[in-house]
């Protein structure tokens, strides 16, 4: 780099901006100062500052040629106008015919209508909008790129102006009321089980960057390349030091890898250098690129590419780190038990944290299968996400408590509430404890009945707890959860490699191959989304697999290749016609004869079965049942699609029970049918995991569970305390019943019998 191919116009503007603003004067006179300067550099008519204040409003602070009445009056909400569509949006607009455009707003006081050209970007301030600048020109005029970028050079100068409070209050700036004092409840997801508490420690590096505007651009530029350098040198250490670099071959490994390769792909370094061609140093151009990365693709619907932003933000922070030489946080300033508390973060931030203090993690976002969700069950720490705003309601070194086991967060809690809290953490270590004893205890009724308890598995680090629970085998797993963190379709070697350790991990339980289940609420991030007005009845699971065979083919392939000769269960979801199990059976026979014909070895036994799950299927079961090697109830979806409710709208969640005579008679009829055809049938559903629904499972005949491995324990415990005759007796008694609901009545008898739910 030459300091030639340095463009200079930028540099001038945003060096006089800078004079400005250290010099004298009030906020107000310094910024109609920068109004002019920049009207004038950019040969515009116009040029406007609007400041946003609470309640998302954009309020005209200054301007250079537009009505002086008009400042501190005008005043636009979020997406009203042009101005409210950048500050929305929070992305640059540059129109020749500003007017025409359908959010044009007119507002009289302004005396805007002589102007038909605009450009304008919006101010940001870790990736929040702040305001807008904008010009705007008589003429038609055709503002090029480069004026665009310049524009926004000069707008994340403004910020740190505004930011500054000296313009508006800073608690005009935070996000909801500022932080009240009084303990608080805050609901959430959770992304891992448990419970911790600790002191808060917000994950919002902040970085104090005195200098924004460079006095030497080639010198900036080489800081940045030896930042970026001795940031990728300490990122290796991290990765192969740090707590989770021993290979166990867990999804979180695939998370890292993806991770570094980011980091070593220079795209966004090419943006950060271009910035820092424009004038600005080396720490005010990673600022600004990760501002607008954060803004642009932080509202993204693509799950891959709001997942790429966190990982981008995690390495914009540590580009910072290295340039300002300031690490962000020093272990022994670290609380001795610490939550962190974060927007959202890549995976590597959390392994920042020296993970022996770290005692849960708190998410404003997130999702289940966030990287640092992976990264943070790996750790084997409770993670609570979705808990809206709570970075403005808790402030550093607060005592919050992550309470993965109810889905909920306290802030500030009180004494009493903590005394609570270590209790019934005392307590569930005790039942965890007795669980533990119970892992190797048969699930067996007092009368005698041997019940089948097997686990749901998704990601790879669920089968460790076939050993931990003492599970019969995997009645379910999920194969798509794996491909659902994965930055790229898996091809048949690395579907292969991992169902050959999952195989491994398994140790000769059985493990029940649920081909892809993708569609409904299963987004894989690398496809594009289908506008599907019903998504859960729509293009999905076997709908897919049949319709693009090569996919459920390349599954089948890799399941037969990593069995080595074991015997292997696959099972087909949402099959809605016999027709279709024996399509996707044939695939399935197609590819063992394939396996055959090239010399390989063939699994020792192959079963096929069928998820069941959509009442058409449940109503063909004469045909069905010789046709399969066995059954498998997917309760979820199967009451979802009988009682036409959706299964994750918390509305309706509670209006129809599977614990109704009606639902409990279809089931048992599905079972009898097996029984009668001897052929194996369980539950797998999120009812098959709770003890009173699996009691009364049992009751009609149900032999095989499979159920979120933490609810094995559970229910073992019930297990053993019921008397399978007693309880059978009992739900047949109540299975004529016209009600809704038994709840009452089957958790009264349970008590009344000593069954332990
Ligand atoms: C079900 O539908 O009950 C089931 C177990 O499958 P999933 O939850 O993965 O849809
Ligand atoms: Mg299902």
């Amino acid at each position: 780099m030459n300091a030639a191919t340095l463009s200079t116009a930028p540099r001038r503007l945003l060096s006089r901006v800078r004079d400005v603003m250290a010099g004298e004067g009030s906020a107000q006179s310094r910024l109609d100062q920068i109004t002019h300067i920049i009207g004038a550099d950019l040969v515009t008519e116009v040029c406007s500052i609007y400041v946003r204040r609470a309640g998302d409003v954009l309020e005209l602070f200054s301007t250079q040629g537009l009505s002086s009445d008009a400042v501190h009056v005008t005043r636009l909400r979020f997406g009203e106008g042009l101005i409210g569509e950048i500050a929305a949006h929070a992305t640059p607009l540059a129109l020749s015919d500003a007017q025409s455009h359908p959010s044009f707003a007119f507002r009289p006081e302004t005396g805007e209508d002589d102007f038909h050209s605009l450009m304008g970007v919006p101010v940001l301030r870790a990736g929040r909008v702040v305001g807008v600048l904008a010009v705007q020109n008589r003429t038609e005029r055709q503002y090029t790129d480069e004026e665009v970028e310049t524009l926004q050079t000069v707008a994340m100068v403004l910020a740190e102006m505004v930011a500054g409070g000296e313009l508006i209050g800073r608690h005009e700036l935070l996000p909801a009321d500022g932080i009240a004092l009084k303990p608080l409840r805050l609901e959430g997801t959770v992304y891992s089980k448990g419970l911790g508490i600790g002191k808060a420690v917000l994950h919002e590096p902040s970085f104090d960057i005195a200098d924004l505007v460079a006095e030497n651009p080639e010198h900036e530029m080489q800081r940045l390349r030896d930042a970026f350098a001795s940031m990728l040198g300490h990122l290796d250490t991290l990765l192969n030091q740090g707590p989770l670099s021993v290979g166990d071959g867990g999804e979180h490994e695939d998370v890292l890898e993806a991770f570094r390769l980011i980091a070593e792909d220079a795209g966004w370094l090419k943006r950060t250098e271009e910035a820092v061609r424009s004038g600005l140093t080396a720490e005010a151009a990673t600022l600004k690129v990760k501002n607008e990365m954060r803004a642009r693709l932080g509202q993204a619907a693509d799950p891959y590419l709001r997942e790429r932003v966190h990982d981008l933000e995690d390495l914009s922070n540590r580009l910072l780190q290295h340039l300002t030489g300031k690490g962000m946080r020093d272990p022994e300033d670290m609380p001795e038990h610490m939550v962190i508390v974060a927007r959202n973060m890549g995976p590597a931030e959390l392994l920042d944290y020296d993970h022996t203090r770290l005692r849960g993690l708190v998410l404003e976002e997130g999702s289940a299968t966030s990287h640092v969700a992976i990264v943070a069950r790996a750790l084997d720490i409770p993670v609570m996400g979705q808990v809206r705003e709570i970075l403005s309601k808790i402030d550093n070194g607060e005592t919050i408590i992550v309470d993965g086991e109810n889905a909920q967060v306290l802030v500030r809690p009180g004494e009493d509430i903590q005394q609570a809290f270590h209790e019934t953490r005392r307590h569930l270590e005790q039942i965890k404890e007795q669980y533990a004893r119970l892992k190797d205890l048969p699930a067996q009724t007092l009368d005698g009945v041997n019940i089948d308890l097997n686990i749901n598995a998704g990601l790879l680090f669920d089968f460790d707890q076939i050993e931990a629970t003492g599970a019969a085998g995997v009645g379910l797993y999920r194969t798509e959860v794996p491909f659902m963190v994965r930055a790229q379709f898996p091809d048949v070697e690395a579907q292969r490699q991992l169902y050959e350790r999952v195989l491994d991990r398994a140790n000769g339980k059985p493990v029940i191959f649920r081909t892809i289940d993708v569609g409904g609420d299963k987004v894989l991030p690398y496809w594009d989304e289908l506008d599907e007005e019903n998504p859960a009845m729509g293009w999905r699971a076997i709908r897919i697999s049949l319709d693009r065979p090569a996919i459920l083919r390349q599954q089948l392939r890799a399941i037969i290749q990593a069995a080595k000769g074991r015997a292997i269960n696959v099972m087909f979801p949402m099959v809605a016609e016999v027709e279709e199990f024996d399509d996707a059976k044939k695939l399935l026979y197609r590819e063992l004869k394939r396996q055959t014909e090239r010399g390989g070895i063939v699994p020792e036994r192959v079963n096929a079965g069928v998820m069941l799950e959509v009442p058409a299927l449940a109503l063909q079961m004469d045909k069905l049942i010789s046709r399969v090697d066995f059954v498998s109830i997917g309760s979820n979806d199967l009451m979802q699609f009988l009682y036409a409710t959706d299964r994750g709208n918390p509305h309706v969640a509670d209006r129809y029970d599977i614990l109704s005579p009606f639902a409990l008679r279809f089931l048992k009829d599905l079972r009898d049918k097996c029984d009668q055809a001897d052929v194996p049938i369980s539950v797998c559903g999120e009812a098959a995991g709770r003890p009173l629904e699996a009691m009364a499972l049992i009751g009609i005949g149900f032999r095989r569970l499979s159920m979120p491995p933490p609810a094995i324990g559970p229910v073992k415990e019930m297990v053993r305390s019921m008397s399978d005759r007693q309880v059978a007796q009992f739900v047949h008694s109540v299975l004529e019943m016209p009600h809704a609901s038994i709840r009452q009545r089957l958790m009264a008898f349970a008590k009344d019998h000593g069954i332990q739910l």
